[in-house]
């Protein structure tokens, strides 16, 4: 047979089904021009419309409807970069079908390359080889001098270097003064050295090391549940699943909540292996994405380090994912495709027949409860290394030893503060509130300044001088007068942010090194690498910081930590708050006694019978979880039940609120299928749209997406400004 016939039958052209990256689920018939030969994962380019779109060939067509042959568009080009492997285009396939989100949608994700498509682009150099020109100017004279070595530079780094635009070196091209020539292609960065500095292990690490060196070793589907107490060494020891895997010449993806992927991460992995991990996050430019983009589909990035999205490359041999913090909610997407990054990293895993391994000092009941099943492979790591303790956590019962008023820091916290000052140790004190205060009242007539937009108050920022929606970002410039009634001098902030508890403790403490740490005061990733190495180095006594500082940092002097307001996330009717507050809490006060003395926790909080504060006081994780997974066991809630929401929005109440009824009654009937409103949104309205919500809650056991998709093709379509978003196992219930 000859092979390199493009044709699929004697009669016709040879057609395929082409995935385009934009909203559409299925895949479009191309022709295949004579001269090109496709298979399923090539990477083109088609037309579609008046565009040119970067496109997947998704199936061979062998039955195409005749009459369709002449109404087809042809492939413009096969591009030559190596084909989604197999493996990669079941995932889309899967992760589409199991969010109920367009598949081109999905495909977008694993193609996320930048401008810069195709192998890298061959760089223009330019070298002095010929005579000064005839006219001299003054840019002229600068690049000339900058090329003075007669070595082959750059181009536009040349016309960088000497402040003059690329058209000045054309010009002196034209007259042979300089001459272009391409730059060789940068080589390719070495390999991690799996034996680089092999660390001395405690004899707890040497066994968990062990086990999973094994599992990288056994190159086959299985789940480890590293689970390590704060300060256990958890790196340390998956680094040696990492170094196993990449001995075995296959590639590691580590996944990270993108604010945890710091520098001293990225450190830590140079000293471990000798270079730097290839990193994925959305700060990189466009030349660095579709660089690494490159490297990482032609097998020669070896680790990936990265956020979420970083599971949809296209991996050429991937060996091992890592999912460090797996009980992070940062690995829910929360638009577009709401994907869980944790649940499709072990779908992928399962996919590609590799081992994972969920990293974590509180694990998410979910994966918890697959680790007391047996599912998942527990491999413990019960104590800190070096011999540091846990830290000792003590609740402060608000009622009985309140701040003074106007005030957030108790004088019991304010005297353990002080103490650590003495002592030259750090203290951080904890609150998740970014701003100067949640809301803004006049104290003359009642007026609470709200978003005009979103069903929210306004925050108090004082660094920035403005009051600010945390919904849509409208803001306005702080106002000195109430604009209400007009009075002066009569607006009073209510509440406590990290801004106004530095002020606080700046009075308590006006010899201590005050910085606040919080997201909107960090203008990228490069700045908060900085703050967080100048509180590492020891230069600031009293950090004051929302969730940002609970994660992937060691601050060696740090040793005490004061939660201002324990019981914040507690009460916001989300089924998942006793979790994620035990989990934030752990980890923020995880922070404290990391290298020498010890670690001591306080928790501000108005309920410490509550069971959430109880464990963390009694140090007892057993607890909590047995609690937790009997509570979700009875209440049929995950992993015991499964849930979806649909959110939908409209311009005006009545029209969202009378789609979402329509919605919920063309819910099919099922037994096992529970639909429970619609109910208004607890954030009802955001960016001037109503919102409405329905939960729909099923037995374990039930294909949830598919009851839905069933139901969407029966339901009334959305039309005009009405949105419908589906989300199937939610994190978000606001
Ligand atoms: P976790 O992620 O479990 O909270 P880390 O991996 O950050 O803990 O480790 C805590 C600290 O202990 C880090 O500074 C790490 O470098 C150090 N450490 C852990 N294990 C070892 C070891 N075997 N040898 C030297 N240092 C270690
Ligand atoms: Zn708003």
């Amino acid at each position: 047979m000859d092979r390199s016939t493009p044709e699929n039958s004697p009669s016709g052209p040879r057609i395929v089904d082409v995935l385009v990256p934009v909203a559409l689920d299925r895949a479009y018939s191309y022709r295949v021009p004579r001269g090109i030969d496709l298979q399923p994962g090539d990477v083109v380019s088609v037309p579609l419309g008046a565009r040119e779109v970067t496109a997947v060939v998704w199936a061979e067509n062998h039955a195409p409807d005749p009459r369709l042959h002449n109404r087809l568009k042809d492939v413009s080009e096969k591009i030559d970069v190596p084909p989604l492997r197999a493996e990669l285009r079941t995932l889309v396939d899967w992760v589409a079908n199991y969010t109920l989100s367009p598949r081109g949608m999905v495909l977008r994700m694993t193609l996320r390359m930048g401008e810069h498509l195709g192998p890298e682009r061959v760089r223009a150099g330019v070298r002095l080889v010929g005579p000064p020109p005839q006219r001299m100017t003054p840019a002229r004279r600068r690049i000339i001098e900058c090329l003075g070595d007669g070595l082959l530079h750059g181009k536009s780094d040349a016309a960088r270097e000497a402040g003059v635009s690329v058209g000045v070196i054309d010009g002196l091209v034209d007259e042979g003064t300089l001459a272009v020539e391409p730059l060789p292609k940068q080589p390719a960065p070495p390999p991690p050295d799996p034996t680089f500095v092999e660390p001395d292990f405690s004899p707890d690490q040497t066994a968990a090391a062990q086990t999973l060196r094994e599992m990288a070793a056994g190159e086959a589907f299985a789940v480890a549940l590293l689970d390590g107490v704060t300060g256990s060494g958890k790196t340390e020891v998956y680094f040696e699943a990492v170094a196993e895997t990449v001995r075995r010449g296959r590639q590691v993806l580590i996944l990270m909540p993108e604010i945890a992927l710091t520098g001293q991460f990225l450190d830590r992995f140079a000293q471990r292996f000798g270079v730097k991990p290839i990193e994925w996050h959305s700060e990189l430019t466009p030349r660095t994405r579709a660089r690494n983009w490159a490297a990482i589909a032609a097998g020669e990035a070896h680790v990936v380090v990265g956020a979420r999205s970083a599971l949809f490359l296209p991996y050429a041999n991937l060996g091992l994912i890592v999912v460090d913090e797996e009980h992070d909610q940062a690995y829910k997407q929360g638009d577009g495709v709401h994907y869980h990054a944790r649940d499709m990293a072990v779908v992928r895993a399962h996919i590609a027949k590799i081992p994972i391994v969920l990293a974590s000092a509180t694990p998410s009941v979910e994966t918890e409860v697959n680790a007391r099943k047996g599912r998942y492979t527990r491999v413990p790591l019960p104590s800190r290394f070096g011999g540091q303790h846990m830290p000792q956590i003590e609740a402060i019962d608000l009622r009985r030893a309140p701040p003074p008023r106007g005030r957030f820091i108790s004088p019991l916290l304010a005297e353990a503060i002080r103490h650590a000052v003495e002592k030259r140790e750090q203290a951080l004190l904890f609150l998740n509130r970014r701003g100067y205060a949640p809301l803004t009242l006049c104290r003359a007539c009642g007026h609470r300044f709200s978003c005009n937009i979103c069903d929210a108050w306004l925050v108090d920022h004082r660094f920035r001088q403005r009051l600010v929606c945390h919904h849509c970002g409208f803001s306005i410039p702080r106002p000195h007068q109430c604009p209400h009634c007009g009075a002066e001098e009569s607006l009073a902030a209510i509440g406590p942010g990290v801004e106004r508890l530095q002020e606080e403790a700046a009075a308590l403490f006006p010899d201590a090194r005050t910085m606040v740490l919080s997201s909107d005061l960090i203008t990228s990733i490069e700045t908060m690498r900085a703050e967080l190495n100048e509180i590492a180095e020891g230069r600031v006594d009293i950090i004051i910081g929302t969730q940002l500082v609970a994660k992937g940092h060691n601050f060696p002097r740090l040793n005490l930590v004061g939660v201002v307001d324990a019981d914040l996330g507690l009460s916001n009717g989300d089924p998942r708050a006793a979790e994620r507050t035990f989990q934030l809490l752990n980890q923020v006060i995880g922070r404290a006694g990391r290298e020498q003395g010890r670690g001591v926790g306080y928790l501000q909080t108005y309920q410490p019978e509550h069971p959430v504060m109880k464990a963390l006081v009694a140090s007892d994780r057993q607890a909590f979880y047995d609690t937790e997974i009997d509570l979700r066991e009875r209440t049929l809630y995950p992993p015991f039940g499964r849930l979806a929401s649909m959110i939908i929005s409209a311009g005006d109440r009545p029209t969202a609120e009378g789609f979402a009824r329509k919605l919920a009654s063309a819910a099919p009937r099922d037994e096992a299928v529970q639909v429970l409103g619609p109910a208004e949104a607890p954030l009802a309205v955001v960016k001037g749209r109503y919102r409405f919500r329905l939960l729909v809650k099923s037995a374990r056991g039930v294909d949830l997406s598919g009851y839905l998709r069933d139901w969407l093709a029966v339901a009334p379509k959305t039309k005009g400004n009405l949105k419908l978003e589906v989300d199937v196992d939610p994190q978000s219930f606001l």
